[in-house]
């Protein structure tokens, strides 16, 4: 089997020698334990921080082990009455094509009909419910109130934009390129999107958000956080879900300028990981399937071929160079 092993810690960006693939034997299953065969893998900017040596909510990888990621599999081989053979399992697993585990993480993917499975994992795994908890549950928009998401195209913005929608708001998205800003007016029914490699995003959001903003969805930081704080109105949540902009950083990075409006606005700011929130994930997917049936969430897949191009696939979240949700198809269906 091939796995992608955790080799040096990188400074900022990930780096050749960042990860290196491997192969080692496929060891005998003793009781209890499973053989997966991994057919999606997603790519999640938290992946970086993993490898860092901040203080987060998960321990720093250890180098030398393999690398982690969240996977949908195949069981291939099964001594777990609870994983048998031939069923789908999901969990945060290793980059691997084929891997052994006694289970404990894992759970049985139940894949929704009428929906792909690479979509149905693509969306529902990490990227569908953050959007639905960060939005709903956390910035609790309001019929006619102002939603700005940074990072709109992405896979978690993009779907914060519509759930905004479907809830009555008027939503304004930040993206980085002319076609990614056309995708959310066009074909997301966003109300403004706004390119922040073409304009300044203040003077933009000015614009675009006249009546000020109630919810601002942070999925960048920097600069786009300030403009957003800027222009909170009066009791406005601020949900930060990512700060995608500054975890190639080792060194420190400056905070927001205009974090007095926390108080002169009475915001409530707020964080979260959506780890905390896996008991409510069928509760929250199946409102999320009901929407992509119908055609109420669009969405895109940026599939990557070949578990030997995770790991440059990975650099593509830190460059805008991925095109909706990333992910990497590594067996086949
Ligand atoms: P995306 O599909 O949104 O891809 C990341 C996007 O971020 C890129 O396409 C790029 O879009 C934008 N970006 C990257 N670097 C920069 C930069 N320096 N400045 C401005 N924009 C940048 O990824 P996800 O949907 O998976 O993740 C989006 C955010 O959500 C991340 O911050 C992630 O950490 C966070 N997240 C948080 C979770 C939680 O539990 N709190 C769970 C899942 C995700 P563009 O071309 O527009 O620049």
């Amino acid at each position: 089997a091939h796995h992608w092993y955790f080799n040096k810690r990188p400074k900022d960006v990930i780096e050749a020698d960042t990860l290196v693939l491997r192969e080692d034997p496929i060891p005998a299953l003793k009781q209890g334990e499973l053989l997966v065969r991994t057919l999606y893998m997603s790519l999640d900017a938290t992946n970086r921080v993993w490898m860092s040596d901040w203080d987060t909510y998960m321990d720093p990888l250890p180098l030398g082990s393999r690398m982690l990621g969240f996977v949908l599999g195949e069981v291939a081989e099964s001594r777990n009455p609870a994983f048998p053979q031939g069923s789908l399992v999901t969990g945060l697993g290793t980059w691997s094509d084929y891997f052994v585990t006694d289970g404990v993480g894992y759970v049985p993917f139940p894949k929704p009909e009428g929906v792909p499975l690479a979509d149905a994992f693509g969306i529902l795994s990490v990227a569908g419910p953050t959007a639905y908890v960060g939005l709903l549950e956390i910035g609790k928009p309001k019929p006619g109130d102002t939603v700005v998401v940074t990072a709109a195209a992405g896979a978690v913005g993009a779907l914060v934009g519509q759930i905004a929608k479907l809830h009555g708001c008027r939503v304004v998205g930040v993206a980085g390129s002319e076609d990614k800003c056309r995708w959310l007016t066009d074909e997301l029914g966003f109300d403004a999107a706004i390119d922040y490699r073409k304009e300044n995003v203040l003077d933009a959001l000015k614009r675009e958000a006249p009546n000020g903003i109630d919810v601002h969805f942070e999925n960048v930081g920097g600069e786009q956080l300030d403009a957003g704080l800027t222009l909170m109105n009066d009791g406005g949540r601020v949900v930060i879900c990512g700060l995608i902009s500054t975890y190639n950083s080792s060194e420190p990075v400056p905070g927001p300028y205009m974090f007095r409006n926390v108080i002169m606005k009475r915001l409530t700011i707020q964080g979260f990981v959506i780890l905390d929130y896996a008991e409510h994930f069928a509760e929250y997917n199946a409102k999320l399937v009901e929407w992509m049936r119908t055609g109420k969430l669009k969405y895109r897949l940026h599939i990557v071929d070949g578990l030997k191009n995770a790991r440059d696939a990975l650099g593509l979240l830190y460059t805008g160079g991925n095109n909706g949700k990333l992910m990497v198809r590594i067996g086949k269906e």
